[in-house]
């Protein structure tokens, strides 16, 4: 049996001139969403999607279009000639679904097609009667309905429905440019990376590691990250850099309270030039504030006069519970918490500088080679490419 989704959008119907760009955006990111669950007929017409599923899991179908960032609702929908028997028909078995005595309801009526001879008003009150008099038990309830019956009267059809599914909303992926993720395998980037996407930005990722210090497990959680960022965004081109020979350098040349700063600046110096090579338009990170000792406004304002690109932070204004809860319904979570060590975890110092002072950390780093410690690292990089 076939099912047709009727997709909606909102955001993107607003942005006039651009508007034709963000549809054919958003087509692609279904097709390509879809590829392996089922064959589907995917087509357009005034501000609407369509997916028609001609073989395949249908329920499959809507949880992944609900994944898909610019959706902002889908519905399966029954098609009607346009005729009002032929409404009064399809809704009396789409309604059937929902029908239960006592259930209070309304029918909602849209007429893109002026053509169709009746307003609107006069055909949910039809079709309203229909329902009362073919389902005992009903009752009719304009402010508060338990049930909503939809009938959209379109140029060739008539379409019917009861169910709205929630998307994510937001914009669809690659309409906003690239940015580059500073991934860990921690709980915060990953959601990091998701709010970003979320606002139509492509993401490229970039992970730090200090094999042999790390373990291929901490990598494979890395991949894993990537790939349930994959399956809302599309492919990921995942770089993995060296870190060691920094964290060594730094631990033998530089004062051990400065190590966090001095890492981090190092890992925003490599980000940097990795950005201006694949075109990423800006930094994006999973720092939120005063989480940690180098989340304080000090540290930030430290670490970040490295880069001259903006760097994103979409967490900035979350509680961990808030993140948590996040990365929980965006299902990061669980594998954000297996416990293999991250390379920042590596060689803590027991007290690091909550305030570091640029002056101080500019002198240290004079122990360092860091253009060729940056170069290095990237050098000996390894590049995936991750979909889901
Ligand atoms: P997360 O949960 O994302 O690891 P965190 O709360 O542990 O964040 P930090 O360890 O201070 O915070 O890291 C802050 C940000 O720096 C991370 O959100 C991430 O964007 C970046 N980062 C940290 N470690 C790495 C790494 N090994 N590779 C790439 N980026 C990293
Ligand atoms: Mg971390």
């Amino acid at each position: 049996m076939k099912t047709l989704f009727l997709i909606r959008y909102g955001e993107i119907g607003l942005k006039g001139k651009n508007r034709t760009f963000f549809e054919k955006t958003l087509t692609n990111n279904i097709k390509r969403a879809l590829r392996d669950l089922a064959h589907c007929r995917i087509y357009r017409t005034h501000s609407r999607h369509f997916v028609e599923v001609t073989e395949g899991d249908a329920e499959a179908v809507a949880k992944r279009l609900q994944e898909i960032f610019g959706i902002v609702s889908v519905s399966p929908v029954a098609v009607a000639d346009l005729s009002l028997e032929a409404i009064q028909d399809v809704a009396l078995k789409e309604f059937a679904k929902v029908a239960r005595p006592g259930l209070r309801f309304k029918v909602n009526t849209k007429r893109a097609n002026k053509q169709f001879p009746l307003p609107s008003m006069e055909v949910s009150a039809k079709v309203g009667a229909h329902l009362l008099k073919n389902f005992s038990g009903l009752k009719v309830d304009v402010h508060e309905p338990e049930a909503v019956l939809d009938v959209e009267i379109r140029e060739e059809n008539a379409f019917i429905y009861t169910e709205r599914l929630e998307g994510p909303g937001g914009l669809p992926v690659g309409v906003a440019g690239k940015g580059l993720l500073l991934l860990s395998g921690g709980i915060d980037s990953p959601v990091a990376g998701f709010l970003t996407m979320k606002r139509g930005v492509t993401l490229e990722a970039l992970h730090f590691h200090s094999p042999p210090f790390t373990s291929e497990r901490a990598k494979e959680k890395v991949i894993d990250l990537c790939r349930r960022l994959a399956s809302y965004g599309g492919k990921i081109r995942l770089h993995l850099a060296h870190f060691t020979e920094i964290q060594t350098e730094l631990r033998l040349k530089t004062p051990e309270r400065l190590m966090v700063t001095l890492m981090r600046r190092m890992m925003f110096r490599i980000a940097q030039r990795l950005a201006e090579e694949t075109g990423a338009l800006a930094l994006i990170t999973g720092e939120s504030l005063g989480q940690v000792a180098s989340q304080t406004m000090e540290s930030m304002n430290v670490i970040e006069r490295v880069t001259s690109i903006p760097v994103l932070r979409p967490l900035i204004g979350m509680d961990k519970q808030e993140i948590m809860t996040l990365a929980q319904k965006i299902e990061t979570y669980p594998i954000s918490i297996r416990p293999y060590e991250d390379c920042c975890t590596l060689f803590l110092p027991d007290f690091p500088a909550t305030r570091p002072r640029l002056q101080q950390v500019e002198e240290a780093e004079k122990a360092l080679e860091i253009e060729a410690l940056v170069a290095g690292s990237l050098e000996k990089r390894e590049v995936l490419e991750i979909d889901y």
